[in-house]
C-alpha cells in the first residue's frame, strides 16, 4: 500500500512540476491563437507522435485524413442552409477588397462563429446567432462579389436566414410541451411532426421487439416525406445521402487499413463495409470488434456517433477523434478497470440494478492527433463509446481521456484571475492549484470508465423511455458515480490519489461551476438546455437544496458578491450517493414522469440576478467562457522510389487559415442535399 501510495504522490507532483515547465516554454508561443464573441480558440500539441513507429504515424496520417472529410456533413445536419450560407460568406470573405471597418471586422467575426458552431446556430446553446454588420452593406457584398456562377440561394432567402431573428430560431428546442421537431430548425427531419416521428419509429422498435440486439433504428438517416408524401428514411451511406463525402472518407479509411496491424484491419474494414451498406446492423457489427481492440496503440472513432443535437435522441452527427495511446497516464485508469467488479458492487444503488458481472471496461488515457465533424473545433475532453446499451451490457465499452486536450485547456486558462474572483476561501483556492487539473482527469476516467458503463436496466424497460430527458440523466449518472467514488479512501487504497484533499478540490470545483460559474455560458433571460450543463446544474442544485439544514452546501455573499462554498465534503458525497441512488432508478425503470419531474425542477431555470452578476464578473475578466481547437497539419515525406519514409507535424497556429483551407480542400458535398 506504501508503495502504491508513493507512486500516486509523485505522479501527482510530476504533474505539478511539468506543468511548471512547459509554462516557461510557451511564453513564445501562445496557446491561445485567436478569441472572438463568448470563443478562445488554443493550440493544442501531440506530444509523442514524432517517436512512433513509422507505420503508425502513417496509418495516423491517413485516419486524420478521412476526419477532415466529413466536415461538410456537419454542417449540413445542422442545418439545411448552413453551407450555402458558409459558402457564401468565404467568398465574400475571400475576394473582399477592403478589409477594414466595423462592418468587415463584425463580418469577420460572424463567419468565425459560423466556422465555429459548424453553422449560424451556437455549438452549446443551439440558438442562432445575429450578425453585427447591417443588411444593407452585406447586399452590398453580395452585388460585388456574389455571381451567378458562384451564388449558393437566393439573395432575399440568404439575407432572411442570416438577419431574421425569428427565422429557425433555434436548432434544438427541448421546451416541454411543445413540438420539438417542427420547432427545431436541425437537419435531421424534414416535414414531419414529433408524433409523427415517434409513431414511425414507435413501428419499427415494435417489429423489432424481443430482439436481444435490438437496433438503433434512424440513427445514419434524415427522416422525411417522399415525392408521395409518405414517410422514409433517407439513409447517410455511399451512394445514400451524403455519398459524395462518405466516398471520401471511405478512400482513406481504406488507405489506413492497407497498413493497419491486423486486428484492426478487419475493425476498419467493417467501418468500411457500413458505409456501404448502411445497415445499422453492420455498425453494430463493427462497434463488437472496434471495442474488443484494446491492445492497437493507434486508434479512431469516425462515424456517425452522438445524438446530443436531436430533440428526440435518435439521429447522430458525424465525428472523428484520430488518437494513440499515451503509455504513461494510461497506467491510473488500468488500475480503475481492474477494479471496475469492486466499485459496480459497493455502488450506493439498489443492487437490483447493479451490473452483477462488469464486462471488459476498457480505458486509456489518450493523446489526440486529430479532430473531426462534431468534434471540432469544440471537442469533448473524454469519450466513451459505443453508445448501444447491449453491446455495453455484452462486449463492455472503451473509455478514455483526452490529456493532450486537457493540458491545453489548462494551460490557456493560467493566470487568468478566475479563482480569485469566484472562490471565497484561500485553503480551497490552493486545494484546487494543488490538484485541480489532476482531479479534473480522474473525474473524467471515473465518468467514463466507470460510471456510464456502470449499473443496468430492469427487465422489460427498453432504454428510450426518458426521451428529451434521457442525455442529461444519464450524464448525471455518470458524474454522480465519479463524484461518489472520488471521494472514497479506497482510491488512496488504490494508489490513485494521495490524500482526500484531490477529491475535495473537485467537489469545491464542481458545486461552484454547476451552481454559478457555468451559467456565465447562458445568454441573459435563457433556460439551461445543453444535457451537460443541465446535468451539473441538477446535481449542484439537488445537493445544494438537499444539504440545506446541515449548511452543507453555503451560498455566502460579501461585499456585494456570491460565493458557493461546500463546508461538509463528506456530507456532500453522501448526498452525491442518494441521488445517484435515485438517478439510476429512474433509468433503470425507465421513469419518465420522475425524470422530467427532477430535471424541470433542479436543472433548467435560473434566478435572474444571481444569473445576471455571474455574467457580469465573468465579462471583467475577460475570459471567454468556450474554448475549441485547431489542429495540426500532418505530411508524408516520401522517398526517390515515392516510398513513405516518415510523416511530419506541423503546428499551424491560424484559425481563419485552417477554416478556408479545410473549406477549399475537404469540401465535397453539394450546396443542398
Ligand atoms: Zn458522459
Amino acid at each position: 500500500m506504501n508503495k502504491l501510495l508513493g507512486f500516486s504522490v509523485m505522479s501527482v507532483l510530476a504533474l505539478t512540476a511539468c506543468t511548471t515547465n512547459v509554462d516557461t516554454e510557451s511564453a513564445e508561443q501562445p496557446w491561445i491563437v485567436d478569441r472572438f464573441d463568448d470563443i478562445k480558440v488554443i493550440r493544442y500539441e501531440v506530444p509523442g507522435f514524432e517517436s512512433l513507429p513509422l507505420q503508425e504515424k502513417e496509418m495516423i496520417y491517413y485516419l486524420a485524413e478521412a476526419a477532415k472529410c466529413g466536415r461538410d456533413i456537419l454542417f449540413d445536419q445542422n442545418f439545411k442552409y448552413n453551407l450555402a450560407v458558409r459558402r457564401t460568406l468565404e467568398t465574400i470573405y475571400t475576394a473582399s477588397e477592403v478589409r477594414e471597418g466595423d462592418e468587415f471586422k463584425a463580418f469577420e467575426k460572424y463567419l468565425k462563429k459560423v466556422w465555429f458552431a459548424n453553422g449560424i446556430h451556437h455549438h452549446y446553446s443551439n440558438d442562432k446567432f445575429t450578425p453585427e454588420f447591417s443588411e444593407a452593406w452585406f447586399r452590398e457584398q453580395l452585388a460585388a462579389y456574389i455571381n451567378d456562377e458562384n451564388r449558393q440561394i437566393e439573395d432575399d432567402f440568404l439575407c432572411q436566414i442570416i438577419f431574421d431573428a425569428e427565422l429557425y430560431a433555434s436548432r434544438l428546442n427541448q421546451t416541454a410541451g411543445v413540438d420539438v421537431i417542427t420547432s427545431s430548425s436541425n437537419n435531421y427531419y424534414e416535414g414531419v411532426t414529433q408524433a409523427e416521428v415517434e409513431a414511425f419509429y414507435a413501428g419499427m422498435i415494435a417489429a423489432d421487439e424481443g430482439n436481444p440486439e435490438p437496433i438503433s433504428y434512424g440513427l445514419n438517416s434524415k427522416l422525411m416525406r417522399d415525392e408521395n408524401g409518405k414517410i422514409v428514411e433517407k439513409v447517410w451511406k455511399i451512394g445514400g445521402m451524403y455519398s459524395p463525402a462518405i466516398e471520401k472518407i471511405v478512400y482513406w479509411l481504406e488507405k489506413a487499413a492497407a497498413v493497419a496491424n491486423p486486428t484492426q484491419r478487419e475493425v476498419l474494414e467493417a467501418l468500411i463495409k457500413y458505409y456501404n451498406t448502411g445497415d445499422l446492423k453492420d455498425f453494430d457489427t463493427y462497434n463488437v470488434l472496434w471495442v474488443k481492440d484494446t491492445e492497437s496503440n493507434v486508434d479512431v472513432v469516425n462515424g456517425f456517433i452522438e445524438d446530443y443535437g436531436d430533440p428526440l435522441g435518435r439521429k447522430a452527427s458525424w465525428e472523428s477523434v484520430v488518437n494513440f495511446r499515451d503509455e504513461e497516464a494510461c497506467h491510473r485508469t488500468e488500475i480503475m478497470a481492474a477494479n471496475a467488479q469492486w466499485f459496480e458492487d459497493n455502488a450506493p444503488i439498489n443492487p437490483a440494478y447493479r451490473k452483477a458481472e462488469v464486462k471488459g471496461v476498457s480505458a486509456k488515457v489518450i493523446t489526440v492527433a486529430m479532430l473531426g465533424g462534431d468534434c471540432y473545433p469544440a471537442t469533448a475532453i473524454g469519450i466513451n463509446l459505443p453508445n448501444a446499451d447491449w453491446i455495453r451490457k455484452e462486449h463492455g465499452s472503451k473509455s478514455v481521456t483526452i490529456d493532450n486536450i486537457t493540458y491545453a485547456y489548462d494551460k490557456a486558462a493560467q493566470g487568468n484571475g478566475f479563482a480569485e474572483e469566484f472562490v471565497l476561501r484561500e485553503e480551497d483556492r490552493e486545494r484546487m492549484r494543488l490538484y485541480g487539473k489532476y482531479s479534473d482527469d480522474l473525474h473524467t476516467d471515473l465518468h467514463e470508465c466507470l460510471g456510464h458503463g456502470s449499473g443496468q436496466l430492469a427487465p422489460g424497460t427498453k432504454g428510450n423511455e426518458l426521451r428529451t430527458y434521457s442525455s442529461t440523466l444519464e450524464e448525471a449518472r455518470a458524474d454522480l458515480f465519479a463524484l461518489y467514488y472520488l471521494g472514497d479512501p479506497k482510491l488512496i487504497e488504490l494508489g490513485l490519489i494521495p490524500t482526500l484533499d484531490v477529491a475535495w478540490a473537485q467537489y469545491s470545483k464542481y458545486i461552484m461551476n454547476g451552481l454559478q460559474t457555468q451559467l456565465s455560458r447562458i445568454e441573459p433571460g435563457k433556460n439551461v438546455e445543453e444535457s451537460h450543463m443541465r446535468n451539473r446544474k441538477l446535481i449542484a442544485e439537488w445537493c445544494y437544496i438537499k444539504g440545506k439544514k446541515h449548511n452543507v452546501i453555503e451560498i455566502v455573499e460579501k461585499d456585494g458578491k456570491h460565493y458557493v462554498v461546500v463546508n461538509d465534503f463528506e456530507r456532500l458525497r453522501e448526498l452525491f450517493g442518494e441521488l445517484l441512488y435515485e438517478v439510476q432508478r429512474i433509468k433503470s425503470e425507465g421513469d419518465y414522469e420522475a425524470c422530467k419531474e427532477l430535471i424541470e425542477s433542479y436543472a433548467v431555470k435560473i434566478n435572474p440576478e444571481f444569473h445576471n452578476e455571474v455574467i457580469a464578473r465573468n465579462k471583467a475578466l475577460n475570459i471567454e467562457p468556450y474554448g475549441g481547437f485547431v489542429n495540426p497539419e500532418y505530411e508524408l515525406v516520401t522517398n526517390e522510389a515515392g516510398e513513405v519514409v516518415d510523416v511530419k507535424i506541423t503546428y499551424p497556429a491560424n484559425y481563419v487559415e485552417q477554416h478556408l483551407y479545410y473549406g477549399k480542400e475537404y469540401s465535397f458535398l453539394p450546396t443542398l442535399n
